[in-house]
């Protein structure tokens, strides 16, 4: 349809069909290469051996990380399609949680591809619809190579999120984290539905201090704050009986801004009097039921507790964790088995979760609440992950969460696949033979595209600072003979068995990395004006 439609216009009036493609050009290059310059900002950082980024922020804040997602978060990106990059890595965070800086990679090569592309007169549909079926068949080659993965098998769990965490600035630790996100992610699957895993029932404490080597996995729930035992209430309850409370316990406040002038110092006393007795009505109240551990719900209408009620608490030999945030109520009331209670007209035995021991503990510079063997306790998993600054803690816990993804894409999708680059090849080397089957401008464009994705093991060996095109000859040549499994290994800097070297990661992770880059690249090619409206 476009060459159709170019014909009679290039015959009637030449030069107006040459100033009116022009701008369309330009605006097309223009994004390619704004977005481009993302893809190449990160393409440092790919791999095991690849860079760390330091982001220093205008307020002074500093960041050390290696994860794409995260970079790309924190760099300022104004060029519209340039964003659209950001969005991608963002994307794919969402939908496996790993291989964040691979999908940027990767839409960068096709962009590059694209443009030369374009530059030799393809039109940019014909581009697009290209690279559509290039990803889908793409998907077909990564599901031919993928591995099924029983659940059972731990230790694959283990080895898939150890590769996820090879490549982060807390790599030395994998051995201690990877097994452990692999605990604490199984640990909140639900038999009933083995198939899903809802990451928020696992949460993670950050406390400075201590090395990412005393990061530990805790059966029962942690607060990061203080008891409030400034009248002298008990810091280790055992035996524990605990209410999650949403009201507060201190005295009335009215809607209305006013004040009241007491004159008369018996008006005074009763005033104090009242005060004291509402206070003591409520303790009363919530000792009947046998409680002895109160968490109280942050309040913003008044002050949840005061001086006043936590004296009495504290004689009521009732341990007392105030400011709890809003939002982890769901988790704390699902961890603890229990309900929370919005009001002490409603303050039941019933609704009290069990533990068998509630302490204050010291840890690193400040302290903690800590809540072990917890009754009935439900399906959710604290990590305490520590760190001896806060720019390794941070880190730590962005890894932490790849590798908590990974294990769960796994437990969505039971399939495995070879990494090191191996599937990046693979793909190449098939769509590269099919390329060869079809006609015409699709299979010139095809060609083009299977070539990009070498990217990603071009890259893994230019970061390990490998001879780059010898390591990739070789590889390509490795899969030619069939080795399908075949990968750079990069710390013997050659090409072996990458499975036998343990590197293997979610089959999810490439083919979401493949079909969203190719997705991206398609929308960036079809825009062909950019109107800014103020
Ligand atoms: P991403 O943010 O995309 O996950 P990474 O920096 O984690 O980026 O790099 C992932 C890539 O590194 C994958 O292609 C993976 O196969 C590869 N990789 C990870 N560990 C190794 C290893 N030990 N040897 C070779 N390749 C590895
Ligand atoms: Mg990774």
């Amino acid at each position: 349809m476009a060459a159709a439609a170019a014909v009679p216009r290039a015959s009637s009036s030449k030069t107006e069909s040459y100033v009116d493609t022009k701008r369309r050009d330009d605006v097309r290059q223009a994004n390619i290469i704004a977005a481009r310059a993302v893809a190449d900002a990160v393409r440092t950082s790919l791999g095991p051996k690849g860079m760390d980024k330091m982001i220093a922020s205008a307020n002074g804040e500093v960041i050390i990380t290696n994860d794409g997602a995260t970079i790309l978060n924190k760099m300022e990106v104004i060029q519209p399609a340039a964003k659209m990059l950001v969005d991608l890595s963002r994307s794919q965070d969402a939908a496996a949680g790993d291989g964040t800086t691979t999908v940027v990679v990767l839409a960068g090569s096709l962009l590059k591809r694209s443009l030369s592309l374009l530059s030799a007169g393809v039109h940019p549909t014909a581009v697009s619809d290209a690279l559509h079926r290039l990803s889908i068949r793409a998907v077909d080659v990564l599901h031919g190579m993928a591995i099924p993965l029983d659940l059972s098998n731990r230790d694959a769990l283990v080895k898939s999120a150890a590769t996820s965490l090879n490549s982060k600035v807390v790599s030395q630790y994998s051995s201690l984290l990877a097994p452990l996100a692999v605990d604490a992610v199984l640990s909140v699957v639900d038999p009933a539905q083995p198939d899903i895993v809802d990451l928020r029932d696992v949460k993670i404490v950050k406390k400075l201090g201590g090395t990412v080597d005393d990061t530990e996995l805790i059966k029962g729930l942690v607060f990061d704050k203080k008891v409030s035992h400034s009248a002298g209430g008990p810091t280790r309850v055992e035996n524990a009986k605990i209410a999650v409370i949403q009201f507060q316990i201190s005295p009335p406040k009215t809607d209305i801004e006013q004040s009241i002038v007491v004159s008369d110092y018996t008006q005074m006393d009763r005033i104090l009097r009242e005060e004291r007795n509402y206070i003591l009505g409520m303790v009363k109240k919530i000792k009947a039921t046998g409680c002895n551990v109160l968490l109280i719900q942050k309040s913003i209408l008044r002050d949840a507790v005061t001086d006043l009620s936590l004296h009495y608490l504290a004689k009521a030999k009732i341990l007392v964790v105030k400011d709890v945030e809003r939002d982890e109520i769901e988790f704390i009331t699902k961890t603890l088995n229990c309900l929370p209670i919005a009001n002490i007209e409603h303050f039941r035995e019933d609704k009290l979760g069990f533990a068998s021991c509630v302490e204050e503990v010291s840890i690193g510079d400040g302290k903690i609440v800590k809540i072990t063997g917890i009754k009935d306790m439900g399906r959710t998993t604290t990590v305490l992950v520590r760190g001896s600054n806060q720019l390794v803690l941070d880190e730590a816990e962005r890894s932490l969460h790849d590798a908590l993804c990974v294990v769960r894409c796994l437990v969505n999708k039971k399939f495995l696949i070879a990494g090191g680059g191996a599937p990046e090849i693979e793909m190449s080397r098939q769509l590269g033979a099919w390329a060869k089957e079809l006609q015409g401008m699709e299979s010139y464009c095809i060609k083009e595209f299977a070539e990009a994705l070498e990217v990603v093991p071009y890259t893994l060996a230019e970061n390990a600072g490998l001879n780059s095109i010898a390591i990739v000859t070789e590889l390509r040549n490795r899969h030619a003979q069939g080795e399908i499994n075949a990968g750079i290994n990069v710390r013997k800097g050659q090409i072996t068995n990458i499975l036998e070297e343990n590197i293997v990661q979610p089959l999810l992770v490439s083919t979401s990395a493949i079909t969203l880059a190719a997705e991206c690249v398609r929308m960036i090619l079809k825009i062909d004006d950019i109107v800014t409206v103020r």
